[in-house]
Formats: C-alpha cells, structure tokens, sequence
C-alpha cells in the first residue's frame, strides 16, 4: 500500500471514529433499553411482529457505540426474501448476525461482499464504508478465561457440599501446543449420587465474542448455590436434579475476543489458511454440512473438515454421551432476543410437541421470540441438532439482546439479561424432573 493511502484510510478512520462517538453520546439507539428497572417485565423485549417496519441502520445499531476499524469486513443488510436465501447467504460465508422480516443483517469480508454484488441481491453497507467495521468492546467487568477458572475454583472451594468443578476437555490451542486451555464444567446438586438424578445442562460462549453467553452461566452458579439452604424452590431443585454448567465452550477464541478481536470461531490453524478457526456451532456431528455453513476456512460459518473435528466439540459429545441422566440442554448465544429449537438442518416440522411446549414456555418467560430454528435459516452441524437429535435431549438455544446490544454491550446491560433469563433456566432445572424415563 502507498503511503498517501495508508495516511488518508487513517484520516478517514479517525474522522469516522469521532462520528461515532457523537452519535454514541447524543442518541439513544433503538432496542438499547437501559438496565435500570428492576422489575423489568418479562416481555419486554421486542417481538418479531414488532420488528415489521424496522429499519436496521448504523446509528441505531450497537457498531455505531464502538471503536470502527479498516478490518476488510463490512455490515450489510440484505432484503428479505425467503428463508431459502438466507441460508444461501449463510453458504456464500455471510456472518448473519439478525434477521427480521424485511432484512438480513451481517457480516462479510470482501470476498463475500464482492460475491454477494454478483448476486444482483438487494442488499446495502450499514457500515459507514466498505471494509470498515467494529472490533469488539471487551468491558473489563466481563470475565476473562482466567478469571472465570478462578471463579470456578473458588466456589468449588466454598461450596464442597455442592460443587464440584470437572476439566471435560482441551482446547485446539491446547492440544496443538499453543495455549494450556480447557473446557470447564461445575457440577451442582445436593445430597446423593447425581448422576442418579434427573440432569440438566448449560452452556455458554459456543461463540467467542458473545461475551454475555459466559456471564449468565455464571450467575447462574452463584444464583444456586447461594440460594441453596435459603430459598425453598432452589434447595429443593438441587436435592433431586444434576445440574452442569459449563460457561465457556470456547476458551481459545475468547482469549482472542479479550484483546477486542470480533472474533467467532475457534483457534484452528487450518492446515496453514491464511484463516484461522472452525464455526464450533456448525461442527457437531448431525446432520453435518447439509446446509447453511461454509466448506471455506475464511468464512465465520466454516463448519471444519469433518463432523467433529474439533476438541471443543468432541468435548462436549464425549461429556453428554457419558451422562445418560441429562435430559435437556440449554446453549445460550447472541444476539437476537430468540429461543430456538431443533431442528436446525431442516425447515421440517420437529416431530417433538413436548419440545415445542417447552420451548413456547421459555418464550413466554424471557420475552424472547419462540421458534423452530431453521425458522430463522437452516444452519447444520449446531449443538442443538446432535443433542436432541443423536441423544434424546430436550434442546434449546437462547439468543440473548438486541442489535442495540450487538455482541459485546456494556457490562451493566447483564443485570437485565439476567432478569430476562432466571425463571427460564429454573423451569428448565425444574422441567428435567419432569420428563418421565
Ligand atoms: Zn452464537
């Protein structure tokens, strides 16, 4: 690159990133409630009927609150036409972030975006330029992998009765010599062998930038174990259920997303691809690559070489496979205000109406909008299809805030998921007594 270029994509990235803080002091984004309420009704988020007429812009999105960067990944918006072609967008390597009735919103590099001008789709740059994109806030409140290790290990030591914290696998960077990382599972149940009792599952951060997905299993924990002995309903949901929590599926790329990478997949050196990482969430083993991932290390939906190719992922099938007494799991990503279920490979009605009950109910619960996920678009390879699918689990995936929140809002937002995620996580604990076998 010359030097009158380089100096000049400086300037307009200064000029830009002054922009964005005016509009970050001056306006109130749509979607971005203020966390403030303590009795924050149920429902509050915004329902997809609602989202009819919105209009998805730079201003009123969560990039225009964040530092913009020449990253070659510009944010689109594609206008809706068909569940098909959203998937078909998810194949092209489009990073989809949301989708309401009139748009596609996301992510592409410039591979993608030159693919998706061939097209001839109707889409257009919320991005202020092409190529210009955000990196990640990563607000110091929000746990690190190291501090939530030591989170772990501290309530594991404070609560011997209860907790018990399980090392359930490595990371690539681990097992490939990069890093000293691993998959982390507390397990929480009161007097008597769990693994003789009904069993529950969560886990967080599949994702590496959805910082949020790690903090709610998190208070969670603290949520249970404080309450155990105190509050009736908890002390009563722990002496009969097994529950386990692992709040970060993807160590490796956290870490990435700690230094304020928008970072998604895992840390994959892919054979020497100029693109690192696999789509943890279009690995599982499925229904694997047949629709809606990319068979391209570059795109944020590469699904890796095989089913599993992954140790996040092998981690976690090997970790279910081993508890036959689990029966419902909970994945929580963002964002979106979503809760979904299987199946995801296909548009075809899941033959399940327990799973559909359940799956109304936590809609209900949260405010979030209720919905098969391939409603959205066919994705394959995700957790919820293996687990349900190859396992038996009732499965559910829950996107956490809204495009005013994007992936990384800041940390005082969390006291509002949380109310929006509390009763949701305690029917589902409760619920796994409740199955029957
Ligand atoms: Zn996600």
């Amino acid at each position: 690159m010359s030097q009158h270029n380089s100096t000049r994509s400086g300037l307009v990235s200064l000029a830009l990133a002054s922009l964005a803080l005016l509009i970050g002091c001056n306006a109130a984004p749509q979607g971005f409630a203020p966390a403030n309420n303590a009795n924050v009704r149920a429902n509050s988020a915004p329902q997809l009927s609602t989202m009819a007429n919105f209009e998805p812009t730079f201003q009123n999105s969560f990039v225009s609150r964040r530092p913009l960067a020449r990253t070659g990944n510009s944010i689109v918006k594609v206008a809706y036409q068909n569940n098909a072609q959203a998937s078909q967008l998810a194949e092209l390597g489009m990073d989809i972030w949301m989708v309401t009735p009139k748009y596609i919103m996301g992510q592409v590099n410039e591979e993608v975006f030159q693919r998706l001008q061939m097209s001839r789709l109707n889409f257009s740059l919320i991005s202020p330029e092409r190529g210009i994109s955000a990196k990640n806030d990563f607000d110091p409140q929000y746990h690190t992998y190291d501090e939530m290790l030591a989170e772990l290990r501290q309530v594991a030591q404070q609560y011997p009765q209860l907790a018990k914290l399980h090392d359930v696998g490595d990371t690539w960077q681990k097992v490939n010599g990069e890093g000293n990382r691993d998959l982390w599972a507390l397990n929480i149940t009161g007097p008597g062998d769990g693994s003789q009792k009904p069993g529950i599952v969560f886990f967080g951060n599949h994702h590496a930038r959805e910082l949020v997905t790690v903090e709610i299993p998190l208070i969670l924990i603290k949520h249970l174990l404080e309450g155990y002995g105190k509050d009736p309903r908890i002390t009563e949901l722990l002496n009969t259920r097994d529950v386990w929590i692992v709040p970060m599926v993807n160590p490796d790329g956290h870490v990435e997303a700690e230094k304020g990478a928008n970072w998604r997949k895992n840390m994959n050196k892919n054979d020497g691809n100029r693109y690192r990482g696999v789509d943890l969430n279009r690995n599982y083993g499925h229904k694997w690559n047949t629709g809606g991932s990319s068979n391209s290390p570059s795109s944020d939906t590469y699904m890796g070489k095989a089913p599993f190719s992954e140790p996040e992922t092998q981690a976690v099938r090997d970790f279910v496979k081993a508890r036959p007494n689990l029966k419902i799991m909970m994945s929580y990503h963002s964002f979106s205000n979503l809760i979904l279920w299987p199946w995801g490979y296909t548009k075809q009605r899941v033959n399940n109406p327990k799973l559909v009950e359940m799956g109304t109910k936590l809609g209900q619960l949260t405010g979030y909008t209720p919905q098969q996920a391939a409603d959205l678009y066919v994705a394959s390879g995700i957790t919820d299809d293996f687990t349900f699918g190859e396992l038996g689990l009732m499965s559910f995936t829950t996107e956490i805030g809204s495009w005013g929140d994007g992936f990384d809002p800041p940390y005082s937002r969390v006291a509002q998921f949380w109310n929006e995620n509390r009763e949701a996580a305690l029917y589902l604990i409760d619920s796994a007594g409740k199955l029957g076998r």
